[in-house]
């Protein structure tokens, strides 16, 4: 595993040494939530140098100064606003946000494939005919009639100009006659290894091309419409610093992902902590070759892996059938995909554990979380790695399940007892709940979502939103995790509510558990003396305001590393 503290020394002195002509600031007159235990609340915060030097009250930090020597500072008066420590999304896709914020058109709030039809309608009367319409969020699981579109609708209201539309889950995508035409698809088109071309009765390609088939439409579509990933991540940036989030986990990125962020760091353009997951196909060699990567903004020591699929298009790998889908074609019982074999999730955990990397796997049934636990636990037996320098004792694996959305209840014991983090997405709840039930009936559906079961058996608990399947605003998150219910606050009393968390809980999951989750929690997630100044200032007190005043959170300004990188207008 890495080994933060020496590094993090060396790039922090350098840091410092640009700074160290800057005056400290006091910011006085705050509403301060630490999220440090030992001292919660504070009203004033010291920062000099990128770092915090002192947190608590007046007269504690009139003391520090003068234990420290600080005459000059900067006084800043909060009058009274809340400050927490910035918050961290554990799981995001900054590139399909990017991409979104750059004008992709954006389908996600339609409620219909009609809808779907109509937004792009709309974006065609604005644009030249010929131009390549790009959009994603389409997600049929969400609409009345949940099969999967065909292009005929969409062809006919939009005929002119090629249309490519990803599904919410980047995993398929539609479209329309003009845009195959370009393509060249026909009959003929066969569909590639991993991938297939949907085809009606009449053998005609319905215009939905899955996972490696959606190349086959992609590589037609002019570069530069969706944005380079550069392009994508400095918007991405943009709006998470926007939204009080100082640091994201990108949940899957190819090494020349990777670079494109080495890039941005080395030229001081990235101001957001990113923490990124190499996709698993390329984590073996990418983490022989390179070894882990633990700059001062960027930090590349996991792997993503992918044990199922999702429950809404029920590709969720469960123990027992769905309760809405309980045979598939051929009679035999239907308890959805496995898409990567237990036994390579094995492998390359004990690939991880060897070349000091952590794994993070994607799991939502049940049997794929209970696989990827067995396939964890089979990989750390006997793995006993010795105390790193400089350290009282060693980090941990700290492997992660991503999602963990269904969990037998023996199951909810097992992540604290093997060290396994749940990496999850509050808002994926508050959306899912509406057909959890129906999927795998309410005894299953108890066990879903179960933040407050895994709490109680402690086990290291994370939180994010998976943007852009869901809004990157975490203080949906927040909102979805203490209520547990939709924005109209529906259904009354929240779902499933024993599983609700109180406002600190789920404040602790965007913020010391995300580091956690990371390896970062030396250096962010709560604001105490020796932390990076990584902090976000509120227009509302989120932790005492009524819930239904939470989603409506205004970040005033995000600070990270001291500096202010956001301010609203
Ligand atoms: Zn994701």
């Amino acid at each position: 595993m890495p080994k933060p503290n020496p590094l993090l020394a060396t790039v922090l002195s350098a840091a410092i040494a640009l700074l160290a002509h800057a005056q400290p600031q006091y910011y006085h007159n705050a509403n301060i939530y630490t999220m440090d235990p030992e001292n919660p609340r504070a009203t004033g915060m010291l920062v000099g140098d990128g770092m915090i030097w002192a947190v608590g009250s007046e007269d504690e930090i009139k003391d520090q100064m003068r234990e420290q020597g600080i005459r000059v500072f900067e006084r800043v008066d909060m009058r009274g606003r809340t400050i927490i420590p910035g918050l961290i999304d554990a799981h995001g896709h900054m590139i399909g946000l990017g991409a979104i914020g750059l004008g992709v058109l954006d389908v996600r709030a339609a409620r219909s494939y009609e809808d779907v039809v109509n937004l792009v309608r709309d974006r065609a009367s604005h644009v030249p005919a010929g131009t390549w319409i790009v959009g994603r969020g389409w997600d049929n699981e969400s609409w009345a009639d949940t099969r999967l579109p065909h292009h005929a609708e969409l062809s006919e209201a939009v005929p002119d100009h090629p249309v490519w539309l990803s599904r919410v889950d980047g995993h398929a995508g539609l479209a329309n006659a003009a845009a195959m035409k370009i393509a060249g698809v026909d009959l003929s088109t066969p569909s590639p290894a991993g991938g297939e071309v949907l085809r009606d009765s009449q053998r005609q390609a319905t215009g939905v091309f899955v996972d490696n088939a959606e190349g086959i439409i992609g590589a037609h579509i002019p570069d530069g419409l969706t944005g380079t990933a550069e392009e994508c991540i400095l918007k991405a940036q943009e709006m998470c610093l926007a939204a009080g989030l100082t640091g994201v986990h990108d949940a899957g990125v190819s090494p020349a992902e990777i670079e494109v962020y080495q890039r941005l760091e080395a030229e001081g353009r990235l101001q957001i902590r990113v923490y990124a997951m190499v996709h698993g196909a390329d984590a073996p060699q990418f983490f022989t070759t390179h070894g882990p990567i633990d700059s001062f903004k960027l930090s590349v020591y996991s792997a993503k892996a992918y044990a199922d699929g999702a429950m809404g298009s029920r590709g969720a790998w469960l123990l027992e059938p769905y309760a809405d889908r309980s045979t598939d074609a051929e009679g035999n019982p239907y308890v959805g995909l496995a898409v990567t074999e237990p036994g390579a999730i094995e492998q390359l955990a004990r690939h991880a554990l060897e070349h000091e990397y952590q794994v993070c796997t994607h799991a939502i049934g049940d049997r794929a979380n209970r696989e990827v636990l067995d396939a964890y636990a089979r990989a750390l037996e006997g793995w006993d790695p010795p105390v790193p320098e400089g350290r009282e004792e060693h980090p941990g694996h700290r492997f992660r399940i991503e999602h963990a959305q269904l969990l037998s209840r023996q199951d909810i014991r097992r992540f604290a007892e093997l060290g396994v983090i749940a990496s999850m997405q509050p808002t994926h709840c508050t959306s899912d709940m509406r057909w959890v039930d129906a999927r795998v009936g309410a005894t299953r559906g108890a066990g879903a979502y179960a933040w407050a079961s895994l709490l109680k058996e402690n086990a290291h608990l994370t939180f994010g939103s998976d943007f852009p399947v869901e809004s990157h605003n975490p203080f949906l998150g927040i909102y979805a995790a203490v209520t547990r219910q939709n924005l109209d606050a529906q259904p009354e009393g929240g779902w499933n509510p024993e599983q609700r968390l109180t406002r600190e809980e789920a404040l602790r999951a965007f913020t010391i558990e995300g580091a956690y989750a990371a390896f970062w929690e030396e250096r962010i997630g709560s604001l105490e003396f020796g932390k990076l100044a990584d902090f976000v200032v509120l227009d509302r007190d989120i932790m005492t305001c009524d819930p239904a005043d939470i989603p409506g959170a205004r970040v005033l300004e995000t600070y990270s590393f001291g500096e202010r990188v956001y301010q609203a207008r």
